[in-house]
């Protein structure tokens, strides 16, 4: 490993120089599988290599998990929710070496992980709240019965995250599921196993019974499918790409378990002639270059009414190229590198592939300049892309990636047509000084979540998720809770 990366490892207890990688039974314990090479994303060097869990870690720590659930449901909902509370303040005075782990690995600029520490917290502490207050409800039935319905927990759930955001996305999902009454096996990606691990095992030594989060790192094909066939999982939450969503939607039906999924998305931010332009431009650009475009919500298409589509794709262009691209670790950095080759070969691909259907690039498409000597990992320059038609790849397909394609409308019902014209759903905007238009643009876009005058607000306490290839199911708020339980109803004869 490295010698920041053997620090952060020794200091959690993960051992660097063969990394424990997972948290099976309130133990760090090693894999058996494969190894795995993990790839600076900043300078292409290696940075260290584990082991695949593989299926026997999966047998162990659903095993654990029964066992921790039970523990956990015999406490109060109460004391659970005291419990939970207690458990994220064990993440105290650990945040700053936490983001720079994300940072290293996940190839995220520090500042962006340090504001996700920030949304752990706030994601467990939010559905602490909720483990008290899970009422049920009394159905008045045309019989002389009590019928009451109570929201049971389905006992163990697989989760399976990926790459982008991994503290946020493990938080996310355990924290709902914990509040519900579920054991947790998660499978963070391969690409970024330690973040997770890190979190389980501050949470249980804050007080969390052993073995109610397992976290277990390995390949899709080997450790992911090994949870997703497990005989003793209730519900399967994937956070991922839509090829894989669709395997594991699979590997569910087979077994008859229920799977909610959240998965990507080609996202539309509309942008009419009368709204505010200096917002509307700085919102797409965060849009779409927050992240460096890894983010399943990226605003990826700029829909643009005609009579601004030049001055607002020229402005654009210019903010783009005030993004200060860098290091993961420089302060100063706002975008860093893609997170892995594959990532950086796909969006080159497909840059070039734009270019040759016609698209031209305004700016970026390529390496930026300037960068320091030792940046030589997967970066790729803010890029804005015009002439570009609807029927193109690169308007239709997620690229994962900081590349924005902008088009050219000329009426609301264009707009409309347009935005809507992809199989995903996941979210779009609609920037304009006219709120009673843009509420009816609003309504009839084919997205979860949509932005008026905006981009990107999220809450946990808000329903997340999508239409369409985008997946199926909510996350966050009481919607993203219930997902983890199961109505029972209960008949009484009076
Ligand atoms: P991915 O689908 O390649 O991998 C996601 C996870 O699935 C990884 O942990 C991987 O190991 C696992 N996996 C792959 N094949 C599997 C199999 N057969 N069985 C079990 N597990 C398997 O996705 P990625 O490249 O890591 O992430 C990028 C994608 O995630 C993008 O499409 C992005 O839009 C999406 N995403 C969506 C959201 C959302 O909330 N909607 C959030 C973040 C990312």
């Amino acid at each position: 490993a490295s010698d920041q990366l053997a620090a952060l490892l020794n200091g959690f207890g993960l051992a660097a120089k063969t990394p424990l990688s997972n948290w099976i039974d309130g133990d760090l314990v090693a894999g058996e599988g494969e190894e795995i090479t993990l790839i600076n994303p900043a300078t292409g060097d290696a940075l260290v290599s584990y082991r695949d869990a593989g299926a026997g870690l999966i047998e162990r720590a659903t095993q654990a998990a029964q066992r921790g659930q039970r523990e956990w449901m015999a406490l109060t909902a109460s004391e659970r929710g005291r419990r939970m509370n207690a458990a994220i303040r064990a993440l105290e005075g650990h945040e700053e070496a936490l983001a720079q782990l994300e940072s290293v690995v996940a190839g995220k600029p520090i500042r962006d992980c340090r504001a996700e520490v920030g949304k752990v917290r706030e994601m467990f502490e939010y559905y602490a709240g909720w483990c008290d207050k899970q009422h049920g409800e009394v159905i008045p039935v045309p019989t002389s019965h009590l019928n009451y319905v109570r929201h049971v927990p389905y006992g163990v759930v697989g989760q399976i995250t990926p790459w982008n955001a991994p503290m946020f996305t493990c938080a996310w999902q355990l924290a709902p599921a914990m509040a519900a009454g579920n054991g947790v096996v998660l499978k963070p990606s391969e690409l970024t196993p330690f973040t997770s691990v890190v979190i389980a095992k501050q949470l249980e030594r804050g007080g969390l019974p052993k073995g109610l989060i397992n976290i277990v790192n390995g390949l899709g094909k080997t450790t992911g499918a090994a949870l997703t066939d497990h005989p003793a999982i209730g519900k399967l939450v994937f956070v991922g790409s839509p090829q894989s969503g669709r395997m594991i939607a699979e590997a569910g039906a087979r077994r008859l378990v229920p799977s909610v999924l959240e998965l990507g998305g080609k996202s539309a931010n509309i942008v009419f002639a009368d709204a505010k332009l200096d917002e509307a431009v700085a919102g797409a650009q965060a849009a779409i270059f927050a992240a460096a475009g890894q983010s399943c919500v990226a605003g990826s298409r700029l829909l643009i009414e005609r009579s601004v589509f030049e001055q607002v794709t020229t402005r654009l262009a210019r903010a783009a190229e005030q993004i200060h691209v860098g290091l993961p670790s420089d302060e100063a950095t706002r975008m860093g590198p893609l997170q892995n080759r594959r990532q950086f070969e796909q969006v080159t691909r497909m840059i070039e592939a734009a270019e040759a259907q016609g698209a031209r690039v305004l700016t970026g498409g390529k390496r930026p300049e300037g960068l320091p000597d030792d940046a030589q990992g997967y970066f790729i320059a803010p890029t804005v892309l015009v002439d570009v038609t609807p029927d193109m790849e690169i308007a239709q397909q997620e690229v994962f990636g900081p590349v924005l394609v902008a088009m050219a409308f000329d009426n609301k019902e264009e707009a409309i047509r347009l935005a809507n014209d992809t199989r995903f759903g996941l979210a779009g905007a609609v920037w304009s000084q006219d709120v009673a238009r843009a509420h009816r643009v609003a309504g009839q876009l084919r997205a979860g979540t949509v932005w008026i005058n905006s981009y990107k607000a999220i809450s946990v306490m808000s329903p997340f998720g999508g239409f369409g290839d985008s997946g199926f199911g909510r996350s966050s708020g009481l919607d993203g809770l219930r997902e983890y339980t199961v109505p029972q109803s209960v008949w009484v004869e009076t």
